[in-house]
């Protein structure tokens, strides 16, 4: 492993909830500022907290109750991961074996492996066996400096199963310091019993699984693997419009592995992320950018995978379309928690700059989760999710491969992680 920067200092401070913070000797501060609607740069600016919120950010601020020394390092905003499976029991290692022998994803699928290979194993789960998996996953989430997850259903596949994954998630983010959002994801795959009748698990996604999860208030996005041999441009329509009825907002997987119109539903149904795009052609892109749909690439599936073709991150931008990254941690396809390392990937292999690349994880996927009102930024009245590096700026965040090197973890103004 490699040593810690030579500019890391340990920070020393008390804590209470109900005095005010002030975070001082900051090297640079980079954030989405709202009033120049872009990245910006602040050197040797103060931030103070009051209550978990961000209430002042400016030169030679006042006294507060506690000071936190940066060291005269990096300050970002907490990472917001806009796109993660973490409902699951084990992960699946055996079929990272396969793949490397040389099955594709597809193959391991189609020999009940894949998203139905977890299936099985997250119905018989207990709730609590779940809960304690799930909070351990989000511990190591916070530690990598995601204060925010966005976190799907879609292991369940039955009405039980996937309303049992919606009320892990609940359970665990209220007891956790980092924030879930949910989403329901019956429209993962087809199970098992489905598989020579996919229109009735449409049905039942549609009259019963639908409806189940509105009552239960939980869930707050609806997504779907629209995707050929997974569901088609009519199943993913009809579930997506669906959950809009019911108050759930659209969210979709499309052109990961094949392109067959899917960012084309995405434009027409105004998605509030179209996910992947690997494949995507250039109508989709056009389609996209006319919408106004962010696009989140997750660059770490097509590394895991060993796939050696990226989303086209550049011809996306060209057109304007506004683009995420997130991580896609999953049971099976991308074991990759840590944001730094999504952003590593995204500067090699889409071209990102870093820059762009920070912005991707935090300002644009919280607005892809409709909280960009809160977080995503360090601005003023918004929520104290910050992140103190242990490394001066911010070309050493895609560069530090082996560690992220974050020294603190604030969430809503309080230290959940110390390096
Ligand atoms: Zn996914």
């Amino acid at each position: 492993m490699g040593s810690k920067h030579p500019n890391a200092r340990k920070i020393v401070f008390s804590y209470s909830p109900m005095c005010s913070l002030k975070l001082g000797n900051i090297g640079s501060l980079v954030s989405f500022n709202s009033e120049s609607s872009k990245m910006v740069t602040k050197r040797q600016v103060e931030v103070v907290i009051e209550n978990g919120n961000i209430i002042d950010i400016g030169e030679k601020l006042g006294d507060a109750d506690s000071f936190i020394d940066c060291g005269n390092n990096l300050v970002t905003p907490g990472f917001v991961d806009s796109h993660t499976h973490p409902v699951f029991v084990d992960t699946r290692e055996e079929e990272f074996e396969m793949r490397i022998s040389g099955l594709s994803y597809q193959e391991i699928h189609d020999r009940g492996g894949g998203i139905l290979n977890s299936t099985k194993l997250l119905r018989e789960s207990s709730e609590k066996i779940l809960i304690s998996k799930v909070k351990s996953r989000m511990d190591t989430f916070l530690s990598l400096g995601t204060t925010t997850v966005e976190c799907k259903s879609g292991y369940g596949l039955d009405t039980v199963s996937e309303l049992k994954s919606l009320m892990v998630i609940d359970k665990v983010n209220k007891k956790h310091e980092i924030d879930m959002i949910p989403t329901f994801m019956g429209g993962h795959d087809f199970p098992i019993d489905f598989q020579n009748d996919k229109d009735a698990y449409v049905d039942l996604i549609c009259n019963t699984m639908i409806p189940k999860v509105a009552k239960q208030g939980i869930a707050k996005f609806n997504d779907v693997f629209c995707e050929p041999g997974y569901f088609n441009i009519e199943q993913s329509k009809k579930i997506l419009e669906t959950g809009e009825k019911y108050g759930l907002h659209s969210r979709m997987h499309c052109d990961e592995f094949s392109c067959f119109g899917a960012s084309k539903l995405a434009a027409k149904l105004k998605v509030n992320s179209a996910d992947h795009l690997m494949e995507i052609d250039k109508e989709g892109m056009d389609r996209l950018a006319q919408e106004n749909i962010i696009g989140t690439l997750l660059p770490g599936t097509t590394f895991f995978l060993g796939m050696k073709k990226y989303a086209p991150y550049l011809e996306l931008k060209n057109k304007g379309v506004e683009i995420g990254i997130a991580s896609d941690y999953n049971s099976g396809s991308c074991n990759i928690q840590s944001m730094p390392f999504i952003i590593t990937l995204s500067c090699i292999y889409l071209k990102m700059n870093i820059l762009d690349a920070l912005k991707a994880s935090t300002i644009i996927p919280s607005k892809s989760l409709r909280i960009d009102d809160s977080v995503g930024s360090i601005e003023k009245g918004k929520i104290a999710d910050i992140l103190v590096w242990g490394i001066p700026d911010l070309k050493h965040i895609p560069f530090s491969i082996n560690q992220p090197n974050i020294n603190l973890v604030l969430k809503k103004g309080k230290p959940v992680f110390t390096a």
